[in-house]
Order: C-alpha cells, then sequence, then structure tokens
C-alpha cells in the first residue's frame, strides 16, 4: 500500500506501486517513486525545478524513515544537488545521525559522491528576477545581498501557494512501513529556513507497529504541533486512524498567531485504512492511492476541514505573508 501527494507524487507512484508489488522493501520503494518526483521539472515545489529563497537559490528538505527500525535520515537547506532524498537515506545508511543540515549536508552528499546539479531552471530564474525588481529597492539592490532580509521575507510571495511538497507513506509485503518527503519549500523563504519536511514528528513519522504519517502545506504549522508523531502516537494510545488524523486537526485549531493557512495530513495504520484531510483545504487537494491487487493507483479527494475563518489563501493567488496573520 502507498499513499502520496496530489499531482506531486504522480510521477513516482506507478514506480513506489510496481516495486511493492514485486516484493521490493517500502524504503526502497519509496525512495525510487521519490527520484522521480525529484527529477520531474514540472513539479515547481520539488527537486530540481522548484522556488528559490530570498537569495534567488534553490534550497532542498528531504527525509526518509523506516518504521521497523525507527531509524531515519534527513538533509536540510540542501543547495546543488538532484536527489536529496537519496542523500537522506544515506545519512540513515552511513551516518550515527539523523539530520544533515546546510554546508554540512553538501558536504556530505559530495563524499558519497551523490549526483550534483543546477536547481534553478529558467522559469523560477525569471521569477525571482521580477520579483527582485519590483520588491527590493534600488538601495537594497545595490547592498546586495549583505541586506536586511526580515521585512523582504515577510512580504515576499510564494508564486504557487497551495501547491505541495511531495510525501510517500507505504506498507511493504513483510508489513514494513515507512515514510519518505522531499521539497523547495516555501518560495521566497528566508535562506536557511527549514520546513516540517526534514523535521521527523512534524512532516513525517513512522512505526510498522502503528502506522505513518505525513503532511505537506504550512510546515510551520506541523512543526508547531508535532503533527505527523501526534497521528502515529493516537493510534498507539488506540486511536482509529480517522480519530487520529481528528485529533490533530484539534491540535492546530490551538495555533494562535504566526504563519496559518493549509496543511494536509496524510495517515496510514498497519491494517491498510488511511485517511487524509486538508486543514482549510480546497476541492482540489487530492492524494494519490495505490494498494495491493490495484491495477494502477488512483487519485481521491481528501476530506477538506476549515480551522479558521480566513483559510487558505486560493492557490492561484500571490498572497502575501502579512495577509495571513504574520
Ligand atoms: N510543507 C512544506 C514546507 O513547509 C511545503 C509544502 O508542502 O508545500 O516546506
Amino acid at each position: 500500500m502507498i499513499i502520496v501527494t496530489n499531482n506531486e507524487g504522480h510521477a513516482g507512484i506507478a514506480t513506489t506501486a510496481k516495486l511493492l508489488a514485486q516484493g521490493g522493501t517500502s524504503l526502497d520503494a519509496i525512495e525510487a517513486g521519490i527520484r522521480l518526483v525529484e527529477a520531474d521539472e514540472n513539479v515547481r515545489t520539488v527537486g530540481r525545478g522548484g522556488w528559490p529563497n530570498l537569495l534567488g537559490e534553490v534550497e532542498l528538505d528531504a527525509s526518509v524513515m523506516d518504521g521497523t527500525t525507527l531509524r531515519t535520515g534527513a538533509v536540510g537547506a540542501l543547495k546543488g544537488f538532484l536527489h536529496p532524498v537519496s542523500i537522506a537515506r544515506q545519512v540513515l545508511e552511513k551516518l550515527p545521525h539523523e539530520l544533515l543540515a546546510g554546508e554540512g549536508a553538501r558536504r556530505f552528499a559530495a563524499e558519497i559522491g551523490a549526483e550534483a546539479g543546477d536547481l534553478l531552471m529558467p522559469h523560477a530564474r525569471t521569477a525571482w528576477q521580477r520579483w527582485f525588481e519590483n520588491e527590493v529597492t534600488e538601495g537594497e539592490r545595490e547592498r546586495w545581498p549583505e541586506v536586511p532580509m526580515t521585512d523582504l521575507c515577510r512580504r515576499a510571495i510564494d508564486p504557487e501557494i497551495g501547491r505541495d511538497t511531495t510525501i510517500f507513506i507505504g506498507q511493504d509485503k513483510d508489513d514494513n512501513i515507512a515514510a519518505g518527503t522531499s521539497t523547495s519549500g516555501w518560495g521566497w523563504k528566508y535562506p536557511g529556513r527549514l520546513g516540517d519536511s526534514p523535521i521527523i514528528g512534524a512532516g513525517s513519522y513512522a512505526d510498522t507497529r502503528y502506522g505513518a504519517c505525513a503532511c505537506t502545506g504550512v510546515g510551520e504549522m506541523s512543526i508547531r504541533a508535532g503533527t505527523a508523531r501526534a497521528v502515529v502516537l493516537y493510534m498507539k494510545m488506540g486511536m482509529t486512524v480517522e480519530e487520529a488524523v481528528y485529533e490533530a486537526v484539534t491540535d492546530m485549531r490551538a495555533l494562535k498567531g504566526g504563519l496559518i493557512g493549509r496543511v494536509t495530513i496524510h495517515a496510514i495504520d498497519p491494517a491498510g485504512r488511511h485517511k487524509v484531510v486538508a486543514v482549510n483545504g480546497l476541492p482540489e487537494n487530492h492524494y494519490w492511492i495505490w494498494q495491493d491487487g490495484m491495477e494502477a493507483p488512483v487519485s481521491c479527494p481528501a476530506e477538506i476541514i476549515a480551522i479558521s475563518e480566513d483559510p487558505t489563501p486560493k492557490p492561484t493567488a500571490h498572497r502575501r505573508y502579512e495577509q495571513m496573520g504574520l
């Protein structure tokens, strides 16, 4: 069984499903599927083709978690490498650590011979350049990049708000449950900003005994609520997968201030049941699922639950952070 995000996971789910049907491990199948999403330049929120940060650089976050050993591997704010999910996997395989960020992640990627490449594609370069010319003052442009960025960050625009990270959560024929994530995060983010995707327990968590959960959308919310770990813990404490996800939605209602928008929570249990809820979501918030015996993955709508009066921005609208309550 495998569940993946919306449009973003589409490039990889067929491969993941095939590997699982052939008896591959959930971790291998998830890594293989996410690599295809990372390589797809049309996916503008993952890997090559993703949106850049305020400096015009694409910074990538990714993670994997093996729910049988509870080992994880993650990288954050990684620049210049095409497949962060595989580098995260090698953190799990080769290091006595769970998370590497920035320069250390880059160093490790080079050391293991990971594939380097240019991540900033022409559409993203043009969009960033346009922002730079329209939003940055002449004085700031002269001193660039040695300028204060806090206000620029607060006013910045994510050109595809409402589109997603890719997440994969799945179970193999031997019942091992695993999770994987990969993203370029928010466009125009402050350099070094980590979202929930590399933060195990926030953006993903997997435990073969109880289930898995992974989130997309406003990572700031799932970090604050500890969403992925909470959902798996709620299942451990006896809730069904549906009850556990609803409880995590209740947790999010307590978030006051900060960046509030849409979060999609995806969860599975060891019996093959699942639940996907888009908090402050939109009708287009779908996910893909493939289960043993299915010929091909199918797309299903997430349940939408609004938790704020002014919920998520429209995906086509260029919304400013300050309009979201910052
Ligand atoms: N969750 C991701 C992040 O906060 C973004 C997304 O899924 O759209 O970096």
